[in-house]
């Protein structure tokens, strides 16, 4: 496994590197979501390339960014233990040059939900990815449906540019209580740690009635708030059942949908999703 920190490094290595590439991009503090990710990218492609980069353009607080777990020793060995050729971690200047201008803002799939709640998060989301598309020319590229909205924003932004790199859905990866891996976890106290899997009991409840005929909205949006209502220690930011294809809250679930919200403990806040009615991931 090769890792490189410079552009003209990584440009130098994929000239190389045997086609398809799959890629994986991460902010590093690996789990075995991005594991999942990783090995799904070497079962289907002759190279396989990780970024680890936190992009500091995706956080909307200064401070989320600045205490992101970081360990890029251990993040290294689990990419070699997933068997990925070509890891990409570079200084923040070298995707940002002094003088960088550039935004790339993707429109209606981006602005409720996450966007919403966390002003200029996607425009930091889909500027890195079209960077690192770019740079990376891959194949194909891995995302988990434990971001559902970032998926649809970054397959737009791809879309759109008509970047040739096919953007493929991984299903969530959990912990055995239901709580989805993520880098944040690491934040939780015990007590709040022992109260987190309510995201997946409310969300399955949800999905519980839809699939009990239940096809209001606010039916099943109020059954996801009962259930985290029942734990002093989630603050709700948001609970969506909306469009599976444009996001748009449905009053009446009459077409594939997803089943979305956000929680805070304390100073950590969790996402999760769950489809209703939509093909699970590729
Ligand atoms: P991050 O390092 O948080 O930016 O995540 C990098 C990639 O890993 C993104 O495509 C995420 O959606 C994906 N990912 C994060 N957590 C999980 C999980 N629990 N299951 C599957 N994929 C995940």
């Amino acid at each position: 496994m090769r890792v490189v920190r410079t552009r003209a490094a990584l440009r130098e290595a994929l000239a190389t590197s045997p086609r398809p590439i799959g890629l994986v991009t991460t902010m590093g503090w690996l789990h075995d979501g991005h594991r999942a990710l990783m090995a799904r990218a070497r079962a289907e492609n002759g190279t396989v390339v990780a970024t680890i980069f936190v992009n500091p353009r995706q956080f909307n607080v200064a401070t989320d960014y600045s205490k992101y777990p970081r360990n890029e020793a251990r993040d290294l060995a689990i990419c070699e233990g997933e068997g990925v050729d070509l890891v990409f971690a570079p200084e923040v200047d070298e995707i940002y040059p002094p003088g960088f201008d550039t935004t790339v803002s993707v429109g209606a799939v981006a602005q409720p939900l996450e966007g919403a709640a966390r002003p200029g998060h996607f425009d930091g989301v889909a500027t890195v990815v079209a960077i690192l598309f770019d740079r990376v020319g891959a194949d194909r590229a891995y995302f988990g449906q434990k971001d559902g909205q970032q998926v649809m924003v970054i397959a737009q932004m791809a879309r759109d540019l008509a970047i040739g790199t096919r953007v493929v859905t991984c299903p969530t990866v959990r912990e055995p209580d239901g709580l989805a891996l993520s880098s944040r976890n690491v934040h939780l106290s015990s007590a709040e740690r022992a109260a987190a899997p309510v995201l997946r009991r409310a969300l399955l409840a949800a999905h519980g009635a839809w699939h009990g005929g239940e096809r209001s909205g606010d039916a099943l949006r109020g059954r996801m708030r009962d259930l985290l209502a029942e734990e002093p220690l989630a603050d709700v930011e948001y609970v969506s059942v909306a469009d599976a294809a444009t996001l748009q809250e449905l009053e009446v679930v009459d077409r594939p949908a997803l089943a979305s919200l956000a929680v805070r403990f304390g100073t950590t806040r969790l996402i999760d999703n769950e489809p209703m009615g939509q093909p699970t991931p590729d």
